[in-house]
């Protein structure tokens, strides 16, 4: 791979088999792993994590039936349900049901409407039954949930629709305890109200809520986990655990000299103040190095060493200062943007402090230009 790309991101398979046995060990026995690989499996390529997984999941989350499909294609990845996680359009539900995939319903109109789409086509619509229970996107008020399920159940009987699941979510596991001890109370009383069968699965946990809360999943059959699988833990506590699976490198494409008081980059926000060596990184916000690291003490490693960020982050290239390497970095060499390289490291966590975002956003905002590499 030496030599070939300006901007690639290192997909450690093995860390992501890891860390989807250590979600395996967080959950209780039995509880089947959903693996969440919506937006390009967070930033890290579906194409290398899904058929990576297979064999460990009980199943995959995605977000829309265009990426559902893309799932279905790949390699190894067959036979594991897919469940599309947002609600889907009313123009894409008779794909969803052809393509046999899964589906979030939150309304007794979009089972209905999932019914009709099944009609006739010789497979039923597999639904998940959403609640919600407090993040306010999707799903039925806790008042309508068991109307919701019921009008399930009777248009079950004409074989168009079946109850695959109930489900809701957390949006707070990672920063309001209590609030997430009584959601989760909450939706088990809903669920216990249901006297659901085997068959039906039950599932809420996200990262924080497989690795924090534990104790209260005993209800559940599986766990929805994204993050957590590419290592990176919502809870600071859990960190330890787990692997990331991903390292961003680019190359240097320009070492250059520069005296005191020369200016970078685009309203020249920054004067060097001595004599510096800077180099030109070949990545820039169009690959999802984002712009609003400009000035923020933002750094790189080149040799092991951190080097800072100079002035703003441009469209296709950032300039660093390299003064404080030892030897001499050359063009060509290795820049690494997120990630470990000598004995320095670049938390996706640094990253997104310094830029006011989750980690969440970083790395789905790694952007298409930037090669995915199974290493
Ligand atoms: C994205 C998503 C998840 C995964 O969340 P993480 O915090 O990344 O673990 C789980 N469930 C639903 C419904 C989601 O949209």
């Amino acid at each position: 791979m030496d030599g070939q790309f300006r901007s690639w991101a290192e997909i450690d398979t093995g860390a992501l088999c890891h860390n989807a046995g250590a979600l395996a060990q967080a959950s209780p026995p039995g509880v089947g792993l959903i693996a969440i690989v919506k937006a390009g499996a967070y930033g890290h390529g579906a194409g290398i994590v899904a058929p990576a997984l297979a064999g460990r999941v009980a199943g995959y989350g995605v977000a829309n039936l265009a990426e559902a499909r893309e799932l279905a294609a790949l390699p190894h990845v067959g036979g594991v349900p897919i469940l599309i996680l947002s609600p889907v359009l009313p123009h894409e539900r008779a794909g969803a049901v052809a393509g046999g995939f899964e589906v979030s319903v939150s309304t007794v109109a979009e089972a209905e409407a999932f019914a009709a789409a099944a009609a006739g086509g010789g497979r039923p619509a597999r639904v998940h039954a959403v609640a919600d229970t407090g993040m306010g996107r999707m799903g039925a008020r806790p008042d309508e949930f068991a109307g919701l399920v019921g009008r399930i159940r009777d248009l079950a009987r004409g074989g168009a629709i079946e109850l695959a699941g109930v489900a809701t979510h957390l949006p707070s596991a990672d920063e309001e305890e209590a609030f997430t001890h009584r959601q989760i109370a909450d939706f088990r009383d809903l669920v216990q109200a249901l006297r659901l069968g085997p068959e039906v699965a039950v599932h809420l946990a996200n990262s924080a809520g497989t690795l924090g809360y534990r104790e209260e999943m005993d209800f559940v059959t599986h766990v929805r986990p994204g993050l957590a699988l590419y290592g990176v833990s919502p809870l600071p506590a859990h960190r330890g655990a787990l692997r990331p699976v991903l390292t961003w490198k680019t190359r240097l494409s320009l070492v250059r000299d520069l005296p005191t008081g020369a200016t970078i980059s685009y309203g020249r926000t920054r004067t060097l103040d001595r004599p510096s060596r800077v180099a030109t990184l070949a990545t820039g916000y169009a690959d999802g190095f984002p712009r609003h690291l400009s000035g923020r003490g933002a750094e790189v490693l080149i040799g092991g060493s951190r080097c800072p960020v100079l002035g703003r982050v441009t469209m296709d290239q950032i300039v660093v200062d390299v003064t404080d390497v030892p030897g001499r970095p050359e063009a060509g060499e290795e820049a690494v943007l997120i990630g470990r390289q000598g004995g320095g490291t670049i938390a996706v966590d640094e990253m997104a402090e310094k830029a006011g975002t989750i980690v969440w956003e970083i790395l789905t905002g790694i952007g298409p230009r930037v090669v995915r590499v199974a290493v």
